[in-house]
């Protein structure tokens, strides 16, 4: 059901309204109040607050708001989960376009997050920063709560008490679990997840709501459904499989290759993005897919001729916390958001090798 926008209750106005003063300790971490970003251009141009902002999805989306002429805070904690180099290297154009801002620190630190949220005075705030691998949830599954659970639960106090615009927090596909029924719509039940990661991001929905509902924060949860394309994280199937083969190394292959996936090229999920950012919900959940599946064996046949390379695969069984398969109906935010999914994979796993090559190259 659509929940059109309502204006803040009238306590956050009061807050927004307030100057909020400049704290000791913060300077040492950012000079957001000399940014190139006039206070009087915010109507137009947004201060958007990027958790995790240095990491895939977050980089993305930084530069396409810069390019649109935003202003972008990016705060990340550049963890080893995979080389933070290649972090550093995501954000290294949005650092020097001179319209971005970089805080390092860790969201499970309340009151680093309060200070940053202090100093940003974000419009809007997008939270991407979390521990988004299926399978080391099931390895550390205090690690995955303490940062995608409690972590978050300080993006949402932050976001109580200095009542930005509205909060964009990202979601995922796992949270439908072993669902058949396809494709999975967002009213579906998700009372079944079947890893630590899935629970809590289903958890952050949940809270989500609450802060919508007792606070007045907007907030829009967006279910990604597994996103590739350029600057991909480097444990994800995609970037794996291309590295794997381009190599000429076995490709392990968990099933019999007809697990189902719906992935969706990078540039959709930052179209997705960049509609919430501009489109305040009350609370509302969206899948962002591209409402087509193709099977594991294809994917690597897929890559295979786009490398130039036949894959050595090596047959594993399925590993605990993998679905059978997502598939997204993006009607939803067909209807509100106007995202209309644009890419095929033939031409997403092209471009992604492209990008790959060229990398390797310029390396
Ligand atoms: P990513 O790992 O590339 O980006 C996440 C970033 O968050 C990283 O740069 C990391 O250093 C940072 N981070 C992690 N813990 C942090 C902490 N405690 N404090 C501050 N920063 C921290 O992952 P991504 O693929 O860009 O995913 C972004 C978001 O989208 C995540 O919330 C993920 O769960 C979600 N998601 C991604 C996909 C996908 O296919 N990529 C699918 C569904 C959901």
């Amino acid at each position: 059901m659509a929940s059109p926008s309502r204006r803040p209750s009238k306590a956050i106005r009061s807050r927004r309204d307030r100057p909020i003063g400049r704290r000791a300790g913060v300077r040492v971490l950012f000079r957001l109040f000399h940014s190139p970003c006039p206070k009087e251009r915010l109507s137009v141009v947004k201060r958007v607050l990027i958790t995790g902002g240095a990491g895939f999805i977050g980089s993305s989306l930084a530069d396409a708001l810069i390019a649109r002429g935003d202003f972008v805070v990016l705060l990340d904690e550049f963890n080893d989960y995979y080389d933070p180099a290649i972090k550093r290297g995501n954000i290294a154009g949005a650092l020097a376009s001179g319209k971005c801002e970089l805080v390092e620190g860790d969201i499970r630190n309340a009151a680093l997050v309060d200070r940053v949220f202090a100093e940003a005075r974000a419009d809007v705030v997008v939270h991407l920063a979390a521990r988004a691998g299926v399978r080391p949830s099931l390895e550390q599954p205090v690690l995955y709560h303490e940062v995608n659970v409690v972590g978050s639960q300080h993006v949402l106090d932050a976001c109580r008490k200095y009542a930005p615009s509205h909060l964009v927090f990202a979601s995922s596909s796992s949270v439908y679990g072993g669902s058949t029924r396809t494709p999975f719509r967002e009213d579906d039940p998700v009372d079944t997840p079947i890893s630590p990661y899935a629970a809590t991001k289903r958890m952050n929905e949940l809270m989500g709501h609450v802060y919508s509902h007792v606070h007045g924060l907007r907030v829009t949860m967006l279910r990604f459904f597994t996103v590739y394309g350029p600057r991909q994280r480097p444990d994800m199937a995609i970037s794996k499989f291309t590295r794997l083969i381009g190599e000429g190394l076995p490709v392990p292959m968990f099933g019999d290759g007809s697990t189902r996936r719906d992935y969706t090229y990078i540039d959709d999920i930052v179209d997705g993005l960049l509609r919430c950012v501009d489109t305040p919900f009350d609370f509302e959940i969206f899948n962002l897919g591209e409402q087509r599946t193709i099977t594991l064996a294809d994917l690597i046949a897929l890559i295979e001729k786009a490398v130039g390379r036949t894959a050595i695969i090596e047959r594993m069984p399925m590993q605990p916390g993998d679905v059978e398969t997502t598939y997204a109906c993006v009607d939803k935010a067909r209807a509100m958001l106007g995202y209309d999914p644009k890419w095929a994979m033939e031409e997403g796993v092209r471009r992604y090798v492209e990008w790959w090559r060229e990398r390797g190259r310029a390396s």
